[in-house]
């Protein structure tokens, strides 16, 4: 035993305390708080905020920390303790460089920005949500430049936050690759006789919608003793370890697809979540390892098993029985070719799979833009609508579908949409390897999930954050992310 490491563990202890009190208060933001409870929660978050930063950043853990990363010390500790060290290190060099004060007042910032964009995007009313955008911009790039290294775009640190070793020049080689691919796929669709999918826009009420949902969460794995699904805006996941692991969607009454796959996808990353095993649950490196990764797994349950007709095979009765009069003369083939049509749309988060990659690239390029200084907030909503006329020839005829649809940048979040498009990536080259290894349709036929996410639990959720997305990959399919894999996929997928 390490009695560096032993001190240092009270430090993570508190520090792990006051973050799962700070999430816990921004589950309840998006979920059930009042909305005029946010001004008070927020200043709450802003305080919590800065005994968090004080227990990760101070002076005693710094110094345990260059103590622990020292040679003959690090053979001391064992692999988890090694990697919660390096971790550690990492994390705190993010935020160190920022002053407490500034990074206090970035949290409540974005606290109340959350709400500002709840409502701007409810009303159509991108000025009202300027301001705000605005100075999260504006500070997030002061904070760049306290971190920047010499010769390192600000962008390129960002992108680095969420994804090692992604840079924009890597980047700009897998979205070229993609839109190679993509956009004449798109086009060949259109030639192609056209998917009649009317049936989704019928009636589907709220309730069976949330019971449907839950038996879907529970088909695919997700443990409601250790988890819960709410309602929210926005569907996402937050975990606070994995005993408890938490999940959104957002019922829309006209659109049966649209909890569907958002209950799949978001139990994906709740799978995630619950599989880190115990020994590194409520540490440092307790929680998925990447953005890409943790979208890896979404999106392998989302479109990789959610949208094939095996995966339906044994439930589609059920769906079927449960909304008897809007699917009662819809077949199983006319579903699967419905959840399955590419069509350029507006809404990222309703699109599919081919046209997918498209939203991403137009957040991807628009972010760098901005960070080059080359585009200003309140130029944001016409250069999207630009590049998605340019991309997916459409223009948004609102906001609301348009620049205010995600939630991510009220977050502070940017450089984290391209983990989405490596994410799809990922999941591509896992199904690839899995499907030598496993008899991926007959099992999705026989309703049998369960081999699957073991796999999955096994060789990715279970270690946490011990090893990068790319290790991981290195180790289950003998080579780093390779984009192809994913090319093909959609080329078999769409080409045919
Ligand atoms: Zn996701």
């Amino acid at each position: 035993m390490n009695t560096n490491f032993e001190e240092l563990k009270t430090y993570i202890e508190r520090q792990t305390a006051l973050g799962t009190a700070i999430s816990m208060l921004h589950w309840d933001n998006e979920t059930l708080a009042p909305k005029e409870a946010i001004k008070n929660t927020s200043g709450i978050i802003g305080i919590l905020s800065g005994e968090y930063y004080h227990a990760a950043v101070n002076d005693r853990v710094m110094e345990l920390l260059d103590l622990l990363l020292e040679g003959k010390e690090q053979e001391t500790l064992d692999w988890k303790e090694k990697a919660i060290v390096h971790t550690m290190a990492k994390d705190i060099d993010i935020i160190k460089k920022i002053p407490a004060k500034e990074y206090m007042e970035f949290q409540e910032l974005t606290s109340e920005a959350a709400s500002i964009w709840a409502k701007a995007k409810q009303t159509n009313d991108f000025s009202s949500y300027l301001p705000t955008l605005d100075k999260i911009i504006q500070t997030l790039k002061r904070f760049a430049k306290y971190r920047v290294k010499p010769g390192q775009s600000s962008y390129d640190m960002m992108l680095n936050d969420y994804e090692e070793g992604f840079t924009t020049k890597e980047l700009d080689i897998f979205f070229g690759k993609i839109r190679e691919t993509v956009v004449p796929l798109l086009k060949k669709q259109k030639e192609k006789q056209p998917v009649n999918k009317a049936y989704n826009e019928r009636y589907y009420a709220k309730d069976k919608q949330a019971e449907f949902g839950r038996f879907l969460a529970e088909y695919v794995g997700f443990d409601f003793q250790r988890g819960v699904l709410a309602e929210s805006e926005h569907p996402f996941t937050m975990e606070f370890h994995n005993h408890d692991v938490r999940i959104t969607t957002h019922y829309l009454e006209n659109n049966l697809e649209s909890s569907i796959f958002s209950i799949i996808h978001e139990a994906g990353h709740g799978l995630y979540e619950m599989g880190v095993q115990d020994a590194l649950t409520l540490t440092p490196v307790g929680h998925g390892t990447s953005m890409g990764m943790h979208e890896s797994q979404s999106r392998f349950f989302e479109n990789m098993l959610g949208r094939s007709r095996s995966f339906w095979v044994p439930i589609w009765d059920r769906l079927q029985n449960t909304f008897q009069e809007s699917l009662a003369d819809v077949t199983l083939d006319q579903f699967i070719a419905g959840i399955n049509k590419a069509e350029p749309d507006f809404i990222r988060t309703e699109s599919d799979e081919l046209t997918y990659s498209l939203h991403i690239m137009v957040r991807y390029e628009l972010e760098r833009m901005i960070f080059n200084n080359e585009l200003e907030t309140k130029d944001l909503p016409a250069a999207w609508n630009e590049k998605y006329q340019e991309y997916l020839g459409i223009t948004p005829p609102t906001d609301t579908l348009g620049v205010l649809q995600d939630l991510h940048w009220s977050g502070g979040s940017f450089g984290y949409f391209p983990s989405y498009a490596i994410g799809n990536a990922v999941a591509a080259q896992l199904y690839h390897y899995m499907d030598q290894k496993l008899p991926m349709e007959k099992l999705l036929e026989e309703g049998n999930i369960a081999p699957i996410r073991e796999f999955l639990r096994e060789n990715v959720h279970q270690w946490g954050m011990t090893k990068t997305t790319n290790e991981m990959l290195m180790e289950i399919t003998g080579e780093p992310l390779n984009v192809e894999y994913y090319i093909t996929y959609l080329t078999k997928k769409y080409g045919e």
